[in-house]
């Protein structure tokens, strides 16, 4: 059994869904991801124990909050508001996307309650970009916004394999410390000291393993790869996210079993460290 929010624990990791993809730059797709997360991390093909030896089903081990419904608020401010009052109960907002715009308001949330948060991004992309298209809150762009407000302290990027020169720029600008995807393994520098944001887009991964995204970026990691780096994280990990899967580019439904496996291991990291 799920439990609601309010029925958690201070510390308890909880769920929520933000069904948003305008900001996608090629195809949309995105926003119809959390439902069938859901749905292929309950499913009873697997057991509830994570790798690492947590047992996610007893009630009250994570919580879930639903699917965040917009209504006439603009859409940034209404994200950050509900991880907001998720921080203030004392919960770890565990968000399942939507597309990678989404990180920026979730990431101003957090910024503004936990000072000194490292970012642990995984991504083919740095999404580092000033503006793209004259969009300057484009899924190509959170990780600068986020960066020039000073939302977070560090940011480390995982998996990182069509950077160019004005990304590269930008990332000297702001101190990134990009790990490139044919430097990978660097499991000794996933230890970090909390606080620790996971940004997951699921393009980090080989389009073999995970098709169904929008950008397929050839060379990049397995789902073996993905799980070994999440699991060799050290610190405190107060939040994460896992976005951009694209529903409607998942031919086989893989992607969605391999989003909901890492959503498990993640909140087996939380509950552990
Ligand atoms: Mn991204
Ligand atoms: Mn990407």
């Amino acid at each position: 059994m799920t439990i609601r929010p309010d029925a958690a624990k201070p510390g308890t990791p909880v769920i929520l869904g933000i069904p948003f993809d305008a900001n996608s730059s090629w195809l949309r797709g995105p926003a119809g991801a959390p439902p069938i997360i859901r749905v292929a991390f309950h499913s009873g093909s697997s057991n509830a124990w994570t790798e690492t030896g947590v047992d996610l089903s007893p009630e009250g081990t994570y919580c879930d909050a639903g699917d965040l419904k917009f209504t006439f608020v603009e859409p940034f401010a209404a994200i950050e508001k509900r991880v907001g009052e998720l921080l203030d109960k004392g919960l770890r907002p565990v968000c399942l996307g939507g597309d990678h715009s989404i990180t920026l308001p979730i990431v101003r949330a957090f910024g503004k309650r936990i000072p000194g948060l490292t970012i642990l991004h995984f991504d083919a992309h740095p999404d580092l970009y000033d503006e793209l298209e004259g969009n300057r809150l484009s899924h190509a762009c959170p990780f600068a916004r986020i960066m020039e407000e000073g939302a977070a302290k560090r940011l480390i990027q995982v998996g990182i394999r069509t950077v160019n020169g004005h990304q590269c720029e930008q990332a000297k600008k702001f101190g990134v410390e990009m790990i490139e995807m044919r430097h990978l393994p660097a499991l000794e520098r996933m230890k970090v000291d909390g606080p620790i944001y996971v940004s997951f887009d699921m393009d980090a991964l080989d389009p073999a393993f995970a098709p169904g995204i929008s950008h397929r970026e050839p060379g990049g990691m397995s789902t073996r790869e993905a799980l070994a780096h999440i699991q060799a994280i050290t610190g405190k990990i107060v939040g994460a996210d896992i976005v951009e899967f694209n529903p409607a580019q998942d031919n086989t439904q893989i992607t969605a079993t391999v989003a909901a496996k890492l959503l498990k291991e993640v909140l087996g990291k939380m509950i552990l460290n």
